[in-house]
């Protein structure tokens, strides 16, 4: 029997723990959940400037999106990010972190946390942390004004670093996430190293992926993170060390700043052994993985009773299948990309 039979027999949903385990025996424990694909900004990379975004039926609403998170949790996920779009534009979020945080209060969720561009935590940060979010991640790919505003096209840089500053103010620990560009910010990342780090903020460093179609050439934009690293190596000291969040990141210490750095590599590097999460978009479907197209409907399960049964049951299946990794190419022929979905709809 070849090893992916023997692990299909492995894999069907839930073993006797009530986790969810999938065909190649790892635990699922982290739910990703984009709570609109709607944002405030039109970054080059992620969306393109004339988006068209989906009809308010076909989200879920605030109720649908608690019964699925917790359902989830009650299949043994332990950590919860809300991304999207941007999570901070939907009405009434924070009702849904308030509903959310009574897990974490359960002690049946270690952790609740977000995804943002920052754009509204200003506003929001303090709830946040009364809700007992204790760490964000906040996406920022340059510390100049006028860039800012040309990568993410309606950004406004300002209102981003006092975001930044209440959340900082209210105790949650930022981490910020910046996708590597060629051209755009290679030179400045040195900078904006010293910057978080001298905030104590840890950083994160992410290649592009291939998702959906935008405006710009992808081809373009690549910049491999085992360039950057060496570049950064001419002026800093890293070391690698063991340190996980339960994401795909590898970190390194950075002497001369005592912070960390981490390296999400999807295209260069296979970190798809130790996959512990799903995806679920806005409208309820879930993505067993970020590089993959198969799916499975949850929205019609929740919708078509008031009990979780079948919900669950769809769920298992899905779980079932999850697929051993992903196989992102920017495919140069023809500069497409392999996954047609915007990041804006799997959430990051
Ligand atoms: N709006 C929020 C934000 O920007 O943080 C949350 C959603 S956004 C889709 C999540 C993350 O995905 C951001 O850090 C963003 O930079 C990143 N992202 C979007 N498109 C990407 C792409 N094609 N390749 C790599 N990262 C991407
Ligand atoms: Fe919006 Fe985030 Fe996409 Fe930028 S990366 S357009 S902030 S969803």
């Amino acid at each position: 029997m070849s090893s992916i039979h023997r692990g299909q027999n492995k894999g069907q949903g839930m073993n006797q723990h009530g986790s969810m385990i999938d065909p190649f025996g790892r635990a699922i424990t982290y739910l990703r959940v984009s709570v609109t694909d709607r944002c405030d900004f039109r970054c080059v990379y992620c969306m393109a400037e004339d988006m068209s975004f989906l009809p308010k039926k076909d989200l879920l609403s605030l109720e649908e999106l608690d019964r699925l998170c917790s359902a989830f949790i009650d299949k043994g996920v332990r950590r919860l990010r809300l991304t999207g779009g941007e999570p901070l534009v939907r009405k009434n979020i924070m009702h849904l972190v308030r509903q959310l945080s009574r897990h974490l209060t359960s002690g049946a969720l270690d952790e609740l946390t977000l995804t943002t561009n920052g754009s509204q935590l200003e506003r929001f940060a303090a709830e946040l942390a009364e809700c007992g979010v204790q760490r964000i991640n906040v996406s920022l790919d340059t510390l100049d004004p006028e860039k800012f505003r040309a990568i993410t096209r309606w950004g406004i840089f300002d209102r981003v670093m006092r975001g930044i500053d209440a959340a900082r103010e209210a105790g949650l620990q930022v981490k910020i996430n910046t996708v590597a560009l060629r051209g755009f910010n290679e030179d400045e990342i040195p900078e904006m190293l010293s910057w978080a780090h001298g905030r104590g903020m840890d950083m994160t460093v992410i290649e592009t992926m291939p998702l959906g179609e935008v405006d710009v050439d992808r081809t373009d934009q690549y910049l491999p993170l085992s360039e950057l690293r060496a570049r950064l190596e001419q002026r800093f000291t890293l070391t690698d060390i063991p340190y996980k969040t339960g994401g795909p990141a590898r970190y390194v210490e950075v002497a001369e700043t005592g912070g960390r750095l981490g390296f999400i590599t999807p295209l260069t590097h296979n970190f798809c052994e130790s996959c512990n999460r799903v995806r679920v978009t806005c409208t309820g479907t879930l993505f067993m993985c970020l590089g993959q197209e198969d799916a499975a409907d949850l929205r019609s399960a929740l919708r078509a009773s008031e009990g979780n049964a079948l919900l669950s049951s769809v769920i298992d299946e899905a779980i079932g299948r999850k697929p051993k990794g992903h196989d992102f190419v920017i495919d140069r022929r023809t500069r497409r990309p392999a996954v047609s979905r915007h990041m804006s709809m799997t959430g990051g």
